[in-house]
């Protein structure tokens, strides 16, 4: 068997998709040289790495076809089609003259994955392992494609949670004008595949997600646990010509990003999953965006009802560092303390920012998202344990008015009943939040995250469609 690994071959201004080269080179592989193509991987990297087009994704071709071959014809397609007149296009080819989930180099190369996902590597990286294990590579401008490119190869031994994409591609003369996808159906085609098919509208924001807004080849794109399901909501979908489709296995839906971490050890560009303790009310700024800042818990610490909220202040002075989300510019804000983490829940999450404007001070929560400029940006959270009563000024049983403070550490007294209390009273909250996970709206879902509704969650999931 052969692997053929490609990367960056786009441009977010002239277009193209490395997706769409992937299926040309499977497209010859079988009709020139008549040979068998088993699969075609689509894998997402790490989403923080700056050099990404968009999505961060790297692509594999698992092939019958004799090695020398794959790469001369692969090696003509990205030369033909990568879009290097951008500088920041750097096109990257490696092939692997060996099975895709052959033992030998699979712990190196799989460890090479496993860093794309989660890490940032440098390009003599790939450069050494693809010396070491022989590979054919090919790259043009600095060559940081190989580092994708590598990552595709090891991935079919490195990860072991895979979903489908089903892509439909436009005639290549419609490229870069409006696409004609009936809103309708795609609706209806949705709501007929969920939950096995997911992330295909966003029903609250009216929005057609499976249809991108960039100038490449892309009709729509149905993604799903299902390769049967992918393929039949497609069809119910009614558009423009369909020039060609092609089915992609993916890691995209499986939260594969996110590594477990303590709040004090996170580092930029990164993604996580903490526990923590809600340590600020959540403020709205400028521009819509939601800040909480979460706090490692203490150890033992299992939030009492009213104890929490003791020491609940609005700790203005945390969030003073400024930010720049990039999607949603804004002045935002970090946290210096080692102990504590500003997150973020930005203006495009549109309704999650209501599910974390519900949080309150005491809550214990775990955060899952990325870290950028040392601000957690959230896509999504448990609720552990939710604060339920908070401390008030005591009410004069008598006349059931409010109490006045007896002096410093005297307590509390009516002055008009004469009656007294020893301290501050507790009082039941409502709360708008559940114990379980929440997330944001699939108009704002990365490609790498887990929706809610595949499940496997450690709590109640409070699913968006
Ligand atoms: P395309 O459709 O062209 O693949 P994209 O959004 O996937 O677009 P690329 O244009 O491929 O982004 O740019 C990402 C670049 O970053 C590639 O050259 C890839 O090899 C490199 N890269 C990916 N992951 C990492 C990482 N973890 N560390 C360093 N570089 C990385």
């Amino acid at each position: 068997m052969t692997v053929v690994g490609i990367d960056d071959t786009d441009s977010r201004e002239r277009g193209m998709c490395t997706t769409y080269v992937a299926r040309e080179i499977a497209d010859r592989l079988q009709k020139a040289d008549l040979a068998t193509v088993s699969r075609l991987l689509l894998v997402r990297l790490n989403p923080a790495v700056e050099y990404k087009t968009r999505g961060n994704a790297a692509l594999a071709i698992h092939t019958e076809c004799d090695p020398d071959r794959a790469f001369e014809i692969a090696r003509e397609r990205l030369e033909a089609r990568s879009e290097t007149d951008d500088e920041r296009t750097n096109p990257g080819l490696v092939v692997a003259a060996h099975d895709p989930d052959e033992a030998v180099p699979a712990d190196d190369v799989s460890r090479f994955t496993h860093a794309a996902i989660r890490d940032h590597l440098e390009i003599s990286d790939a450069a050494a392992l693809i010396d070491r294990h022989g590979y054919q590579s090919w790259h043009a401008g600095d060559g940081r494609g190989r580092i994708g490119a590598l990552a595709a190869i090891g991935a079919w031994t490195a990860l072991g949670e895979w979903t489908d994409e089903y892509i439909a591609y436009r005639e290549p003369e419609r490229w870069g004008t409006p696409r004609e996808v009936n809103h309708e159906s795609v609706f209806t085609a949705a709501e007929w595949g969920y939950p096995d098919v997911w992330d295909t509208v966003d029903r609250d924001e009216n929005e057609t997600v499976c249809v991108p807004h960039t100038p490449g080849p892309i009709l729509y794109g149905i993604r799903g646990d299902e390769t049967d399901a992918v393929r039949a909501v497609a069809d119910r979908i009614e558009s423009e010509p369909v020039a060609t489709t092609q089915r992609f296995v993916t890691n995209q839906g499986t939260d594969v990003h996110l590594q477990d971490g303590a709040i004090g050890d996170v580092a930029d560009g990164r993604a996580y999953r903490l526990e923590g303790r809600v340590a600020s009310e959540p403020e709205t700024r400028r521009g819509g965006h939601v800040f909480v800042t979460l706090e490692s818990p203490i150890d033992g610490d299992v939030v009492s009802d009213g104890a929490a909220n003791d020491n609940a202040t609005n700790d203005g002075a945390a969030n003073d560092n400024a930010i720049n989300d990039g999607a949603a510019t804004d002045e935002t804000t970090g946290d210096e303390s080692a102990n504590r983490l500003a997150c973020a829940a930005f203006e495009p999450t549109k309704r999650f920012r209501n599910r974390v404007r519900a949080l309150r001070v005491g809550d214990r929560i775990t955060a899952c998202g990325e870290v950028s400029d040392g601000t957690l940006k959230l896509e999504k959270f448990a609720i552990r344990d939710l604060v339920r009563t908070e401390r008030v000024t005591p009410i004069c049983p008598g006349c059931e008015r409010t109490m006045e403070s007896a002096g410093r550490n005297q307590g509390y007294r009516c002055r008009d009943c004469g009656t007294d209390a020893a301290g501050k009273a507790n009082r039941s909250l409502e709360r708008d939040l559940e114990p379980g996970w929440y997330e944001v709206p699939p108009c704002a879902r990365r490609h790498v995250a887990k929706p809610l509704v595949r499940g496997g969650f450690d709590a109640p999931t409070h699913p968006e469609r």
